[in-house]
């Protein structure tokens, strides 16, 4: 047995519950050293999620502080990081929680590869999903394509019940030096944003806690008709915390499992929007290209226009499409979008402005908190028809009859978009004093006239699909 210390690389599983790797290295008995790196992968995040990381940071350094633990920030390529605090501190090996998306993957392989190479201990382990990709397998050992049966798949296998928060630990007798968040200016990008989205996160493991709790002692009853109503507060908002590894899944998957056995209505489906991220990250673990490539290559033909004026007024809330409007605002305003806005902005892009899918998918990485590769990803290529269990691209979503049915009232409309009412709430103004100056948006100009004719964009964008199986 060694007493070497051993490196815990924190970096989506900023957490002291439901922590595989945290409970492991406690057991070990050996004294620990946390470490977070702002490396490349992590520099290259957008702006929204880079800003939602360092406050996702600095809680979990005084969670971590609360324990005994002091959390050292190191920048650089994180091979090199690890290869001097190896050498500074005498450590023994590097522990972390395994990502799966195909940066993080390129990158961990690597660092793996090296640190046993000179003989250290490189252990990763699991936490971020319910199971580990490849142990969800069809009955021919493949990996699945199609939601439905890989649900039923999850639902028969036990998940292991989540450990404990850990409550005291050893941590190294001379921590090595650090960087100070501040220095790192994480929140740079966003510019005179973050102030406006500070408002709506929910940073830290306690938070997120909360957002379970109170989630499942509430809204969950009404949550399978409620989850489409953007005007309501009908749903978890957890994804915000899923994406820094602010709570386990597992902890969510049990909390909500004995929802069910109580017999609350909603827990159910809640549960199986749960392993719609799981379904994401079977995905891009099976097949990385879901991040880049049209999944269905037959879709490689297909005219998607780069990017373009249309798509520019899209960014801005400024389609003259009220609900495409409302939800891009809201995203700008909170960080994140209601599920129903992201499907109909989704829809209206890809369909209605028959821009390249990979446009959108760029615009959400730089501007939601609750960025995730794996859920992005598939989210886009479901709304473009070229994904995997996709919608056909024959669905287009009508924003206007959409509206009528998910916001009947327009009160979603209406919080967003400050042009349609007389006396504008605060997240219609907040829309102005978060997008940068250089746009020259102003509440008091007119709301635009619409891009496209609804019928006329529909009409184009079947025949152009139309013309792609000719
Ligand atoms: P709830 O309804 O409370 O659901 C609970 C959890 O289930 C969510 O937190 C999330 O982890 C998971 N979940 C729910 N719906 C989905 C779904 N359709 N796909 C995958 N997981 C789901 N989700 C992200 O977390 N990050 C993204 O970057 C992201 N991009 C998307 C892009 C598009 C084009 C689309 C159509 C969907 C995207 N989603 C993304 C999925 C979904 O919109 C969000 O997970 C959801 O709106 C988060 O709100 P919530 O936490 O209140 O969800």
């Amino acid at each position: 047995m060694t007493d070497a210390p051993v490196i815990l690389w924190f970096r989506r599983d900023l957490r002291l519950a439901d922590q595989p790797m945290l409970a492991a290295a406690v057991a070990s008995g050996r004294p620990l050293l946390p470490l977070f790196i702002l490396d490349l992968e992590t520099e290259a995040l957008g702006a929204a999620a880079k800003w939602r990381l360092g406050l996702a940071v600095d809680e979990f350094a005084r969670s971590l502080a609360r324990i005994g633990l002091q959390l050292t920030l190191r920048r650089g390529s994180a091979l090199a990081v690890l290869r001097a605090l190896q050498v500074e501190t005498g450590a023994g090996g590097v522990w972390w929680s395994r990502l799966y998306d195909p940066a993080a993957v390129a990158r961990d392989t690597v660092v793996k590869a090296a640190l046993k190479g000179q003989g250290l201990e490189a252990r990763s382990f699991a936490g971020h999903l319910l199971h580990e990709p490849w142990d969800v397998a069809t009955g021919a050992g493949g990996f699945y394509r199609v939601y439905t049966p890989f649900w039923r798949a999850v639902r028969a296998r036990d998940i292991a019940a989540p450990a404990p928060a850990v409550r005291a630990a050893r941590g190294v007798v001379d921590w090595p030096a650090s960087d100070r968040l501040q220095e790192w200016r994480l929140g740079a990008a966003m510019q005179r944003g973050a102030a406006v989205v500070a408002r709506h996160v929910r940073v830290g493991e306690a938070a997120a806690a909360d957002r379970l709790a109170g989630f499942l002692d509430g809204p969950v009853a009404a949550y399978a008709e409620a989850r489409n109503l953007p005007g309501v507060e009908g749903t978890s908002r957890l994804s915000e915390n899923l994406t820094y590894g602010e709570i386990g899944v597992r902890s969510i998957w049990h909390a909500g499992m004995r929802a069910m056995h109580e017999g609350r209505a909603g827990a159910e489906t809640f549960l199986r929007e749960i392993v719609w991220r799981e379904f994401a990250y079977h995905l891009i673990h099976h097949s990385p290209e879901i991040a880049t490539r049209n999944w269905k290559p037959e879709w490689d033909g297909f005219p998607w226009r780069a990017d373009n004026p249309d798509a520019e007024a899209w960014r801005r809330g400024m389609t003259g499409e009220p609900f495409v409007d409302a939800a891009m605002r809201e995203m700008y305003v909170t960080g994140t979008m209601h599920n129903r806005g992201r499907m109909i902005v989704a829809s209206y892009l890809t369909k209605h402005l028959m821009t390249d899918w990979r446009v959108g998918l760029r615009w959400f990485e730089d501007c939601l908190t609750d960025w995730d590769p794996a859920a992005n990803a598939m989210g886009w290529q479901w709304a473009a028809g070229s994904g995997p269990d996709a919608a056909p691209y024959f669905r287009v979503f009508n924003p206007e009859t959409q509206a009528e049915k998910f916001d009947p009232d327009a009160g979603y409309r209406r919080r967003f978009i400050a042009e349609l009412t007389p006396d504008p709430g605060p997240d219609a103004r907040a829309f102005f004093a978060a997008v940068p100056r250089s746009w020259q948006l102003d509440a008091q100009l007119p709301y635009p006239s619409p891009r496209v004719a609804l019928a006329e964009g529909r009409a184009r964008a079947l025949a152009a699909y139309g013309a792609r199986n000719s």
